[in-house]
């Protein structure tokens, strides 16, 4: 369906979300008085900017108040068969439930996701990311297995039974983070002394960051392994995986229109934005038919632009790409600077630079003092370092408007992460 004809379903589906919301959640319905908000109110899907905003803190603030899963939570304990769980930058983690009901689309979006990046039944993935409490582990299991694909459960840590299961299996697909696939090629040349490429994957899924999206990145993945990369997002809290690129590249689709409404907007101001090619701003979800934990207008801290509302693969869902995420982001000069953009010009000089970069933080963030000190790998090619240097700090001056300190050293200084890549280093006590 295209998003007009899908809106009248969305409202639909919305007004009996704020039904159950009002009868199940006392979360929100102290959240709704306290706006002076009603049931009411809400007659047609232009009417949800008129209910507030939930954040990440009133979440965590909720399940201390009220645990295991906090006053926002709407079923019976005796309905949720599945607990996960997301740690943000506080190291807290924080839970989140789903019952029957709620697996049975969480794994029905996600296998449409997967299936949108490439997987098919014949497909053997190699699940290199974790299993245990990650939103991204089990429900991919399912998702992969609804598909009809088949699931080898690696895990994470375990780089050598990946090379030993690819040697063995012969599998077509891998499913990993950005920064696992770059740091697993590294090893394979390293420690197995065998060229990526001739462990045969056609098929790099990546998430969890930013990363597989970038051209940059995406092109180093590319070179490195001869595979096709797509990328998905979501988290924990709605959906995992809710968007994904198709085999055109050209931004993550929108697969769960029935499921999760959006909005993106203004992240200073909450104001809606128009859903348009070159719209930027952060990523705002409405569950629709979620039973244990329904959430309205969550703000993401995603920040994402749209890159179109057509493809060539015949979707008709509109695209984005996730620039980076708002706790990540530094402020230099009033400027918002994503350490993944910085990345990313850093990896566009490759094979001269390795396109490994670590920020260097003398104080707490976001604001920092110009300049912004970067720590940034050159590659084996013997180059003149200074004119180096100064390219690379010209490149950021002139993409990101702040100014640089590009320190140069040796391929192999900075640490390569099997995770998320951390881009951040702090140089401070916390
Ligand atoms: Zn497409």
């Amino acid at each position: 369906m295209n998003a007009e004809d899908l809106r009248p379903l969305q409202q639909a589906k919305l007004g009996r979300q704020l039904d159950y919301l009002i009868a199940r959640s006392p979360f929100y319905r102290d959240k709704f008085a306290a706006e002076g908000v009603r049931r009411e109110d809400f007659r047609s899907l232009e009417d949800l900017v008129r209910f507030p905003f939930t954040n990440k803190e009133e979440l965590r603030e909720s399940q201390q108040a009220c645990p295991p899963l906090g006053r926002h939570m709407a079923a019976d304990m005796i309905d949720v068969i599945r607990l996960h769980a997301s740690t943000g930058t506080t190291g807290v983690p924080s839970f989140v439930g789903i019952t029957r009901k709620d697996a049975e689309i969480w794994t029905k979006v996600t296998a449409r996701s997967f299936y949108t990046m490439g997987i098919r039944p014949r497909d053997i993935v190699i699940h290199a990311a974790s299993l245990a409490m990650f939103a991204g582990g089990l429900p991919v299991k399912d998702a992969i297995e609804l598909i009809g694909a088949t699931f080898v459960p690696v895990g994470t840590g375990a780089s050598e039974k990946v090379i030993l299961y690819a040697k063995a299996l012969r599998p077509s697909a891998l499913h990993c983070t950005p920064s696992y696939a770059i740091y697993l090629a590294d090893y394979v040349r390293r420690e197995a002394k065998l060229d990526p490429r001739e462990l045969g994957f056609k098929k790099f899924v990546c998430g969890a960051e930013p990363g597989a999206g970038i051209p940059a990145v995406r092109a180093k993945i590319t070179e490195e392994w001869g595979a096709r990369v797509t990328e998905g997002l979501g988290n924990a809290d709605m959906v995992p995986v809710i968007f994904s690129e198709c085999a055109d590249q050209s931004g993550m689709h929108y697969n769960a229109q029935e499921y999760v409404y959006n909005e993106i907007i203004d992240p200073e101001s909450g104001e809606v934005l128009p859903i348009e090619a070159g719209v930027s701003g952060e990523l705002v979800y409405t569950s629709l038919e979620r039973e244990c934990v329904p959430l309205l207008r969550f703000r993401t801290r995603d920040r994402v632009t749209i890159l179109g509302t057509s493809c060539k693969c015949g979707r008709t869902s509109y695209k984005l790409r996730c620039v980076g995420r708002t706790d990540d982001m530094l402020i230099v000069l009033g400027v918002n600077v994503f350490p993944s953009a910085v990345r990313d010009i850093v990896s566009s000089f490759y094979p001269q630079m390795t396109g490994e970069v670590q920020i260097l933080l003398d104080r707490p963030g976001p604001g920092v003092k110009p300049p912004l000190r970067v720590m940034a790998e050159y590659g084996n090619g013997g180059q003149d370092q200074a004119a180096l240097q100064k390219k690379v700090e010209d490149k950021i001056k002139s993409v990101l408007s702040v100014s640089a300190a590009v320190q140069l050293v040796p391929a192999g200084t900075l640490p390569r992460f099997e995770m998320k890549g951390q881009l951040i280093k702090k140089l401070f006590e916390e």
